[in-house]
C-alpha cells in the first residue's frame, strides 16, 4: 500500500513557478511542494539575462509599451487580456522580489539597473528600451535562491527528490497526484484538493538544446494522458546563440551589451534582415536569418555556425556606427572588464567549454532549443482548461513554462518567462487556495496507484533489445532536422513516420536495473515515453499548421496566413492518435499587422 499525504494545495515543482505558487498558496492553505530536484537545482536557476518590467529606471517606459511589445513578439498568437495583465503585474513583482532581498544590480543612483533585451521596444520611437532588471548574468539563480529562502521561513513542506508520475482526477476535478520517491522506489498519494502543475519544459527532444536535463515534459506528458489537451505545442523557440555543439545558453544580454554577429565573410548579416534594430531582432527572427545564411553558404566553415563578438573592439566600433548612447547621453564605449563584469558566468562557460576568452576572440554560436511557449491550457488564474470553450478543469492549475496562458504566443520575448513565472505563479497560488478553502477534499479512485503501476510494470516487463541512449538520440536528430528552426511538409511528415516507429520500439525497451533505490535508468525510460509523446503531438501540431508564425516557419508556406490561421491549437492524445482541435485567440487592444524589423 503507498503513503498517502493530505493537503489543501499540492505544487508540483519547485522552480520559480512552483516556488511562488506555493508561497502565495500557504498563506491559507496547507500546502507541500513535490519536487523531482532539489528545488535549487530547477532550471530557472539557469535564466541568465534578466526579467522584463516596464520600470523606467533609466529611461522612459510603461506596461502599455510592454504589452503591445509582447503581442507583437508572439506575432499575435498571444491572448492579449493575459499579455496585458501580465504586463502590469510585471512591475509590483519585481518590486516584490526586492522586498524579499533579491540582490539586483543597481544603477549608479541605488534603483534597479535595467538593459536592453530583444524585442523590447519605446513604442514612440522604436528604438530599444532598457527593460530587463537583471542581478549579473545569474538573475534566475538569484530568483531562485530568494525564493527558496521564503519557503523555508514560512514552513512550506517539501518533498525532494519524488518524481510525478500521474494525476488523479475524480468526477471531474483534480483529487491530487501520484509520485515515486527516487531514494526508495516506493509509490506515495498526495491527494489534495487542487494541483498545480509546475514542471518546466521539454526542450531535452531535440537534439541542440539549452535545457537542462529535467526538461522531459513530464508534467504536459501526465496530464496529456488523462484525456487533458495540450495547446500550440509546435511553437518551440529556437535560441540563436547556443554554444557551437553544446547547445549551452549565451545569454541575449551579451548582444544587449553591444555584442556582435557576424558570418563566415565577416558581414555583420543582421543588417540585412533586420535593418532597423540589427543585432537585437527577436530570437526567431535571428535563428531564421542564420538558417538562411547557411543556406546561402555563409556559415563558418560550412558546419552551421556564427560568431558573437563581444570584444571591445567590435562593440566599440559598431557603438559608434550605430549611434548609441549611455543613460547620460555620452558615447556608449566599454572595456574588457565592465564586459566581464557585466557576464561573468558566460565568460566562464566560454573559457570552460571552448577555451575562448570572449574579451578577446569571438565567440561560435549556433541555434538551440531553448523555450517551449506551448504546454497545459490556462486562463489567467492559472486553471486548466480543457477545450475549445475554455472549460475548467475545477481544482487543476498550471504555471511558468509547462503552462500555455498564453502570453508568448507564437514566440516568446526575452526576459518574458521570468516575469510569467513570478506572475502567473503568484495567480495561481492564491487561486488554488482559494478555490481549496471553498471545497471538500475529493474522494480518492478505489486503486489511486493503478495507472502508474501499469506504467512502471510495463517498462520491467519489456524485455527486447532496445536501448533508452539509442531511441532518445535518434529522436532528438531527428526533431532537430525535421522539427526545428525550419519546417517542410516532407519534413514533418518524416519525424511523424520516425517518431510513430519509435514509439513502437519503446515497447521492446530494455531496463537492466531492477533496483528500487535511485532507480534512475527505469526513470530515464519512462521520461523517454513522454518525450517520444510530446515529439509526436509537436510534430502533428506542426504539419497541420500550414503557415509560418513566429517559431513556426513552414518554407512551404513562408506568409503568416491570419484569414485561416490566428487560432491556437490544441492537441489531444488518444493512445497512439493526436486528433486536433482549434481556438480562438483573444484579441483587445491590437489588431494584427506585418512585424518589420
Ligand atoms: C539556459 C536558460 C536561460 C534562460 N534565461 C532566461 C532569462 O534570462 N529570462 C527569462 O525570462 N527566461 C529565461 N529562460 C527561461 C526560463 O528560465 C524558464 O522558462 C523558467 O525558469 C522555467 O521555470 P519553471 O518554474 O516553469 O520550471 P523549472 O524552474 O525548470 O522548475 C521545474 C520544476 O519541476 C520539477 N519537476 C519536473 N518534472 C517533475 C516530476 N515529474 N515530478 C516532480 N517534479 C518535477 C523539477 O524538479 C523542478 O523543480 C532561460 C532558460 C534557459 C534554459
Amino acid at each position: 500500500m503507498a503513503n498517502v499525504h493530505e493537503f489543501d494545495v499540492v505544487v508540483v515543482g519547485g522552480g520559480g513557478a512552483g516556488l511562488m505558487a506555493a508561497m502565495n498558496a500557504s498563506k491559507t492553505a496547507r500546502t507541500a511542494v513535490i519536487s523531482k530536484l532539489y528545488p535549487v537545482r530547477s532550471h530557472t536557476g539557469a535564466a541568465q539575462g534578466g526579467i522584463g518590467a516596464a520600470l523606467g529606471n533609466i529611461e522612459e517606459d510603461n506596461p502599455d509599451w510592454h504589452t503591445f511589445d509582447t503581442v507583437k513578439g508572439s506575432d499575435y498568437l498571444g491572448d492579449q487580456d493575459a499579455i496585458e495583465f501580465m504586463c502590469r503585474e510585471a512591475v509590483d513583482a519585481v518590486y516584490d522580489l526586492e522586498h524579499m532581498g533579491l540582490p539586483f544590480t543597481r544603477n549608479p543612483d541605488g534603483r534597479i539597473a535595467q538593459r536592453p533585451f530583444g524585442g523590447h521596444t519605446n513604442n514612440v520611437t522604436g528604438k530599444p528600451v532598457r527593460r530587463s532588471c537583471y542581478a549579473a548574468d545569474r538573475t534566475g539563480h538569484m530568483i531562485l535562491q530568494t525564493l527558496y529562502q521564503q519557503c523555508i521561513k514560512n514552513n512550506i513542506l517539501f518533498y525532494d527528490e519524488f518524481q510525478v508520475m500521474d494525476v488523479l482526477i475524480v468526477d471531474g476535478k483534480a483529487a491530487g497526484v501520484v509520485a515515486v520517491e527516487l531514494a526508495t522506489g516506493e509509490l506515495h498519494v498526495f491527494h489534495s484538493k487542487a494541483v498545480i502543475i509546475a514542471t518546466g519544459g521539454h526542450g531535452r527532444i531535440w537534439e541542440i538544446t539549452s535545457n537542462a536535463y529535467a526538461y522531459t515534459g513530464d508534467g504536459c506528458a501526465v496530464v496529456a494522458r488523462r484525456g487533458i489537451p495540450l495547446e500550440d505545442m509546435e511553437f518551440f523557440q529556437f535560441h540563436p546563440t547556443g554554444i557551437f555543439k553544446l547547445g549551452i545558453l549565451i545569454t541575449e544580454a551579451v548582444r544587449g551589451e553591444g555584442g556582435i554577429l557576424f558570418n563566415a565573410k565577416g558581414e555583420r548579416f543582421m543588417e540585412k534582415y533586420a535593418p532597423r534594430i540589427k543585432d537585437l531582432a527577436s530570437r526567431d527572427v535571428i535563428s531564421r536569418s542564420m538558417y538562411l545564411e547557411t543556406r546561402a553558404g555563409n556559415d563558418v566553415n560550412k558546419q552551421r555556425f556564427f560568431y558573437l563578438d563581444v570584444t571591445p573592439e567590435i562593440v566599440n566600433k559598431y557603438a559608434e556606427i550605430d549611434g548609441r548612447t549611455r543613460p547620460d547621453g555620452t558615447p556608449y564605449r566599454v572595456t574588457a572588464e565592465e564586459i566581464m563584469s557585466k557576464i561573468p558566468d558566460i565568460a566562464d562557460f566560454c573559457l570552460t567549454y571552448l577555451g575562448v576568452d570572449p574579451t578577446r576572440q569571438p565567440i561560435p554560436v549556433q541555434p538551440t532549443a531553448h523555450y517551449a511557449m506551448g504546454g497545459i491550457p490556462t486562463n489567467k488564474f492559472g486553471q486548466v482548461v480543457i477545450d475549445e470553450q475554455n472549460t475548467v478543469l475545477p481544482g487543476l492549475y498550471a504555471a511558468g513554462e509547462v503552462a500555455c496562458v498564453s502570453v508568448h504566443g507564437a514566440n516568446r520575448l526575452g526576459t518574458n518567462s521570468l516575469v510569467d513565472l513570478v506572475v502567473f505563479g503568484k495567480h495561481s497560488g492564491l487561486h488554488a487556495a482559494e478555490y481549496a478553502l471553498g471545497a471538500d477534499m475529493p474522494s480518492l479512485p478505489d486503486d489511486p496507484t493503478g495507472f502508474m503501476r501499469e506504467q512502471i510494470d510495463r517498462l520491467r516487463a519489456a524485455s527486447g533489445s532496445e536501448n533508452v541512449a539509442t531511441l532518445a538520440r535518434e529522436l532528438k536528430v531527428e526533431m532537430f532536422d525535421n522539427v526545428g528552426v525550419f519546417r517542410t511538409q516532407a519534413g514533418l511528415e518524416q519525424a511523424v513516420v520516425k517518431v510513430q516507429e519509435l514509439r513502437e520500439r519503446f515497447k521492446q525497451v530494455k531496463v537492466t536495473d531492477t533496483g528500487k533505490v535511485f532507480n534512475m535508468e527505469m526513470m530515464q525510460a519512462w521520461e523517454l515515453g513522454n518525450m517520444l509523446d510530446l515529439a509526436l503531438i509537436t510534430a502533428q501540431s506542426a504539419l497541420a499548421r500550414t503557415e509560418s508564425r513566429g517559431a513556426h516557419a513552414r518554407d512551404d508556406y513562408p506568409a503568416r496566413d491570419d484569414a485561416n490561421w490566428l487560432k491556437h491549437t490544441l492537441a489531444w492524445m488518444n493512445g497512439d492518435e493526436i486528433s486536433l482541435g482549434y481556438k480562438p485567440v483573444v484579441i483587445t487592444q491590437y489588431a494584427p499587422k506585418e512585424r518589420t524589423y
